[in-house]
C-alpha cells in the first residue's frame, strides 16, 4: 500500500525523510489500510531553505500554542502585560494561546485578589467549593485576558481571518482557552456561554481526573471519557472549538479521538521514547493523534536540556508521523525553561535551532505555527 511514488515524493531534510523510514512501514501500511491516506502531505516542489526567518513568518503565521503570559492564571493581576505580549512580538510569535487554569480553583496554587496566598494541593485532592465557585473563579481569570484586549495592546483570536488582519498590522491576537475544563462545573450552557465571550480552545483535564476524564499524572487511574466528556467533545466540535488533550491517560486519548469528528491536538508535550515522563506521549499515542489530522506541541522545558533536545523531540515525531503534525508550546509562564529560550522567552531561538537542523522553510513555517493554524481552520469551517 505503501507505494514507491509516495516515497519519492517526500521532502527530504539532509539525511532525514518527512515521511516514514524503514522501521515504521509496518504501522503506515496498517493506517494507510484504515483510511489515514492523509498522513502523507509530502510536496514534489523542491523544497526552499532560504534559512530567514523573516521570509518564513511572512508565509506562516506562527503560533505558541500552550502558554499563561504574565501568568495571569496564577497571579494577582488585572491583564496581560505589555512587556509580556512586545517578547511575543520580538520572538515574531503572532498567535499565543492563553490558558486559564480553571482546576486551580479546586487545587488553589494562585494569589487571589486581596493577596492571599492559596496553598496548592496535589493528586486529585480538592478545595470544596460552593456550585458556582469554579465557574466565577474561571470568568474572573478570563476577564483578564479580555481586558488585555480591551487595553489595546493584543487583539482577540475570534477566527482564522482575525489572526492574519491582526498579523497584517503587527498586533498579537490572544486565543482564549481553558486549561483543565474542571471551572465548567459539568454544564454545557457554561461552555457556550464562555464560548460567546471568545473561548475557542478547550483542555479537558489539567491536574486532576475531573467530570470529563482523567488525567496522565498519579494516582493513575484507568478511567477514558466520560459521558459529560463526551457531551464536551461533541459540543465542541459544533462551535468550533479546539480540543485538547494535554495531561489526558490514553484511554481519555483514544476516547475522544474515537467521538470527535474534528482533529484534535496534544498541545504540550514531548516524546516518551526519548524521555521517561508522565506528561510524554507514547509512540502509539502520537501515532492516533496524527491519524486524526490533529497534531502534537513540543514543549521547551528543562527535562530537553537544550535546544537539541528539544529539536530532537520535534525530529522524532516529524519522522514518525510527518511535519504535518508538530507544533511548538512554550507553556510561557507555566514552567521552566531550556536555557536557550531563557526567562526573556527566545522564540527567535526555537526557530534557530530548526533552521540549524537543516529543516526546509515550510516545515519551519509548519512546525513554528502553520500546522496549528490550518488545523484550527479547519475546526472553524
Ligand atoms: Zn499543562
Amino acid at each position: 500500500m505503501l507505494s514507491n511514488k509516495n516515497k519519492i515524493s517526500c521532502i527530504t531534510t539532509g539525511k532525514r525523510s518527512s515521511c516514514f523510514d524503514g522501521g515504521k512501514i509496518p504501522v503506515m501500511v496498517i493506517l494507510l489500510c484504515l483510511g489515514f491516506s492523509h498522513f502523507i502531505m509530502c510536496s514534489a516542489q523542491e523544497p526552499v531553505s532560504t534559512g530567514d526567518m523573516e521570509i518564513i513568518h511572512e508565509k506562516y503565521v506562527f503560533a505558541d500554542i500552550h502558554a499563561h503570559p504574565s501568568r495571569f492564571h496564577r497571579s494577582s493581576v488585572e491583564q496581560i502585560s505589555k512587556e509580556e505580549i512586545d517578547t511575543y512580538l520580538r520572538g515574531q510569535i503572532d498567535l499565543a494561546v492563553a490558558n486559564v487554569s480553571s482546576d486551580a480553583a479546586y487545587q488553589g496554587g494562585y494569589t487571589d485578589r486581596d493577596g492571599t496566598q492559596v496553598r496548592r494541593l496535589r493528586g486529585n485532592d480538592a478545595y470544596e467549593l460552593e456550585p458556582g465557585e469554579g465557574y466565577a473563579f474561571t470568568l474572573d481569570r478570563f476577564a483578564r485576558i479580555l481586558k488585555t484586549v480591551e487595553s489595546g495592546d493584543a487583539v482577540l483570536a475570534l477566527t482564522p481571518e482575525s489572526v492574519l488582519e491582526a498579523k497584517k498590522q503587527g498586533k498579537l491576537s490572544l486565543l482564549a482557552a481553558l486549561e483543565g475544563a474542571d471551572g465548567l462545573e459539568g454544564s454545557i450552557d457554561n461552555l457556550r456561554e464562555l464560548h460567546q465571550k471568545g473561548l475557542r480552545l478547550l483542555q479537558l483535564l489539567h491536574f486532576r481526573d475531573n467530570l470529563l476524564g482523567f488525567n496522565q499524572t498519579p494516582p493513575y487511574e484507568e478511567g477514558g471519557l466520560t459521558e459529560f466528556g463526551k457531551e464536551v467533545v461533541r459540543e465542541c466540535n459544533r462551535l468550533g472549538i479546539i480540543v485538547d488533550l494535554a495531561h489526558s491517560n490514553t484511554q481519555t486519548i483514544m476516547d475522544a479521538l474515537e467521538i470527535s469528528d474534528d482533529p484534535v491536538i496534544f498541545s504540550h508535550t514531548g516524546v516518551k521514547a526519548l524521555y521517561e515522563g508522565d506528561r510524554y506521549l507514547t509512540d502509539e499515542e502520537i501515532i492516533a493523534i496524527a491519524g486524526k489530522g490533529g497534531m502534537v506541541g513540543i514543549w521547551p522545558t528543562a527535562s530537553l536540556e537544550s535546544l537539541e533536545g528539544f529539536v530532537k523531540h520535534i525530529d522524532y515525531v516529524k519522522n514518525l508521523v510527518g511535519v504535518d503534525h508538530v507544533g511548538i508550546a512554550s507553556d510561557l509562564r507555566g514552567m521552566s525553561y531550556i536555557p536557550e529560550f531563557g526567562d526573556e522567552a527566545n522564540f527567535r531561538a526555537l526557530t534557530g535551532g530548526l533552521i540549524a537542523q537543516g529543516y526546509t522553510d515550510d516545515e519551519v513555517g509548519k512546525i513554528m505555527g502553520g500546522n496549528f493554524f490550518r488545523i484550527w481552520q479547519e475546526i472553524s469551517r
